[in-house]
Protein backbone atom coordinates (compact mmCIF):
# COMPACT_ATOMS: atom_id res chain seq x y z
CA UNK A 1 0.00 0.00 0.00
CA UNK A 2 2.73 2.96 0.97
CA UNK A 3 4.77 1.80 -1.76
CA UNK A 4 1.47 3.14 -4.24
CA UNK A 5 2.57 6.59 -3.02
CA UNK A 6 5.54 6.69 -5.37
CA UNK A 7 4.34 5.37 -8.34
CA UNK A 8 2.63 7.10 -10.61
CA UNK A 9 -0.01 5.69 -13.63
CA UNK A 10 -0.37 6.65 -17.00
CA UNK A 11 -3.01 8.25 -16.69
CA UNK A 12 -1.37 10.56 -14.14
CA UNK A 13 1.67 11.40 -16.76
CA UNK A 14 1.49 14.01 -19.17
CA UNK A 15 4.08 14.72 -22.15
CA UNK A 16 5.38 17.74 -22.54
CA UNK A 17 7.95 16.94 -25.52
CA UNK A 18 8.22 14.57 -27.85
CA UNK A 19 11.33 15.71 -30.59
CA UNK A 20 10.32 15.19 -34.29
CA UNK A 21 14.00 13.39 -34.23
CA UNK A 22 12.45 10.24 -32.15
CA UNK A 23 10.27 9.14 -35.14
CA UNK A 24 12.79 10.25 -38.29
CA UNK A 25 14.40 7.60 -39.77
CA UNK A 26 17.68 9.74 -40.06
CA UNK A 27 17.90 9.63 -36.26
CA UNK A 28 21.06 7.90 -34.50
CA UNK A 29 20.32 8.09 -31.19
CA UNK A 30 20.21 11.05 -28.82
CA UNK A 31 22.86 13.20 -30.45
CA UNK A 32 23.54 11.54 -33.84
CA UNK A 33 21.95 12.50 -36.99
CA UNK A 34 22.36 10.68 -40.28
CA UNK A 35 22.17 13.85 -42.38
CA UNK A 36 23.64 16.50 -40.05
CA UNK A 37 26.38 14.23 -38.11
CA UNK A 38 24.71 15.78 -34.84
CA UNK A 39 21.10 16.71 -34.16
CA UNK A 40 20.67 20.49 -34.64
CA UNK A 41 19.85 22.07 -31.35
CA UNK A 42 16.77 23.77 -33.06
CA UNK A 43 15.43 20.43 -34.40
CA UNK A 44 15.90 18.13 -31.58
CA UNK A 45 14.05 20.66 -29.26
CA UNK A 46 11.36 21.34 -32.13
CA UNK A 47 11.89 24.85 -32.29
CA UNK A 48 11.80 24.45 -35.93
CA UNK A 49 10.70 21.69 -38.29
CA UNK A 50 13.57 20.09 -39.53
CA UNK A 51 13.52 20.05 -43.57
CA UNK A 52 15.46 16.87 -43.85
CA UNK A 53 13.00 14.68 -41.51
CA UNK A 54 11.69 11.61 -43.15
CA UNK A 55 8.88 9.41 -40.62
CA UNK A 56 10.66 5.62 -39.95
CA UNK A 57 8.77 3.13 -41.75
S1 LIG B 1 17.01 14.62 -40.20
FE1 LIG B 1 16.17 16.25 -38.87
S2 LIG B 1 14.46 15.26 -37.78
FE2 LIG B 1 15.73 13.63 -38.64
S3 LIG B 1 17.14 13.07 -36.99
FE3 LIG B 1 18.18 14.58 -38.28
S4 LIG B 1 17.75 16.55 -37.31
FE4 LIG B 1 16.27 15.08 -36.49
Amino acid sequence: MARSRFEQTAEEMTVTLIPQCNSCKFGKGYYGCKVYGEKPLKYRKNKEICPSREERA
